[in-house]
C-alpha cells in the first residue's frame, strides 16, 4: 500500500483485481443504452445484480455500521495525507474509488479547500477520463454518513460526462465566472475551472486557496439561485469535479417516486453528470418513457421560470446561458 500517489493508477488496477479474485470487493454487470434529450446523451445503466448484492448475513460479519473507520485492507490502494483511498465495495463500473477521511467527518459538512485539493490531485494522477462527485447532505442520494468524494472513471470513447454537451455549448466560457445553463430546468451552478493557473501553480496552499474560493463562490452562487426561486434552503446537493469545471446541484428529496408503476429510486451526482443507474426492470421501463429532465427536477429544485431573473454574484455576474 503506498503512502503517496505514486503509480496510483497501477496500485488500483492490482488492488482491483486481487480484491475482486479474494471476494472483498464486488463487480455488478450491467447493460447501457442511451437517451438524447437536448443534445445530451444520457446514459441508462440497468444493473440487475445489484438486487443480489450480497448480504452480510452470508459473509461473516455484519457490515459495520460506518465502513470507512477501519477499511478493509484488501480495498486500501493508498493513504494520502488526511485521505485513505479505498476501492469502492460494489461497483458498477471497474477501478471506482473513494477518497475517505481518515477521521471521521459528516458527510453534510461541505467540502474544504483541503478535500479540493486532494480529489483534484488524485483525478489528475489517473491518466483515463475519470470524474470525482460528492454526495452532501441528507437527500444527495448518499448512503454512507463518513465523509467520502468519489471517483469514477469513464468511458474512453466519451471522455467526459454527458452533461459536457451542454457545458461545451457555453460559448466564451470565461474560467470563474458562474454560469447557469438555460436548458435544464433544475437549479444549478457551474463554474469552469482555470486550467493555465492550476497546472502552473507549484505551491499546494495556492492551489487549495483557488480551489477553495471556486467552490465556496459556487456554494453561495447556489444559495442565492434558490433564494431568488422562492425555494426552501437546502444544504443537499451534489458537486461534481471534472478536469475542466466544478458543478453544484441543490436537492429537496432523495428519491424519484413513481408509486403506480413501483419506482422508488435514489439518485445521486452521477445522475446529474447525466449518468442513471436502474436495478429493477420497471425502473428502467418507467425511465425509458419518462423526460430524464423531468426526473432530475423532481429530485433537484425546478426552476421557477417566474423568478428567474438575472441574479449577481459574489464574485461575478451570474451568466446564463
Ligand atoms: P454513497 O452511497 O454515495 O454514500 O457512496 C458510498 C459508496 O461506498 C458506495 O459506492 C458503496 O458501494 C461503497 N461502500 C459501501 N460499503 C463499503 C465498504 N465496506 N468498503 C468500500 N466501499 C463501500
Amino acid at each position: 500500500m503506498s503512502e503517496n500517489l505514486e503509480n496510483l493508477e497501477t496500485n488500483i488496477k492490482e488492488k482491483y483485481d486481487s480484491a475482486l479474485k479474494s471476494q472483498d470487493l464486488y463487480f455488478f454487470e450491467t447493460t447501457t443504452e442511451s437517451k438524447d434529450v437536448n443534445g445530451v446523451e444520457f446514459q441508462l445503466t440497468h444493473a440487475p445484480s445489484l438486487l443480489l448484492k450480497p448480504k452480510p448475513e452470508g459473509l461473516g460479519p455484519p457490515e459495520p455500521t460506518d465502513p470507512f473507520e477501519n477499511p478493509n485492507p484488501a480495498l486500501l490502494v493508498a493513504e494520502y495525507g488526511e485521505y485513505n483511498l479505498l476501492l469502492n465495495k460494489f461497483c458498477v463500473v471497474p477501478h471506482h474509488f473513494l477518497i475517505v477521511t481518515k477521521e471521521f467527518r459528516k458527510q453534510s459538512e461541505p467540502l474544504l479547500p483541503s478535500d479540493l485539493r486532494a480529489t483534484w490531485e488524485v483525478l489528475n494522477q489517473v491518466s483515463q477520463p475519470a470524474m470525482a462527485f460528492y454526495n452532501c447532505g441528507d437527500v444527495s442520494g448518499s448512503s454512507q454518513p463518513h465523509k467520502h468524494i468519489q471517483v469514477v472513471p469513464l468511458a474512453k470513447s466519451t471522455h467526459s460526462p454527458p452533461i459536457n454537451a451542454l457545458y461545451d455549448r457555453i460559448s466564451g466560457r470565461k474560467a470563474g465566472e458562474i454560469y447557469t445553463i438555460e436548458s435544464l430546468p433544475y437549479i444549478h451552478v457551474l463554474v469552469p475551472l482555470d486550467l493555465n493557473f492550476i497546472s502552473t501553480s507549484t505551491d499546494p496552499e495556492e492551489l487549495e486557496g483557488y480551489l477553495g474560493q471556486m467552490f465556496f463562490g459556487l456554494l453561495d452562487s447556489m444559495i442565492q439561485q434558490l433564494r431568488v426561486n422562492g425555494s426552501r434552503m437546502t444544504m443537499s446537493y451534489n458537486f461534481i469535479l471534472t478536469k475542466q469545471y466544478m458543478m453544484l446541484v441543490p436537492r429537496q428529496k432523495e428519491h424519484w417516486e413513481v408509486p403506480e408503476k413501483g419506482v422508488r429510486l435514489s439518485v445521486n451526482s452521477m445522475a446529474f453528470a447525466g449518468y442513471l443507474l436502474t436495478k429493477k426492470p420497471e425502473e428502467l421501463e418507467t425511465m425509458k418513457e419518462s423526460n430524464i429532465l423531468d426526473i432530475l427536477s423532481e429530485v433537484g429544485v425546478p426552476k421557477n421560470m417566474e423568478s428567474s431573473v438575472h441574479i449577481v454574484d459574489h464574485h461575478s455576474e451570474l451568466a446564463i446561458e
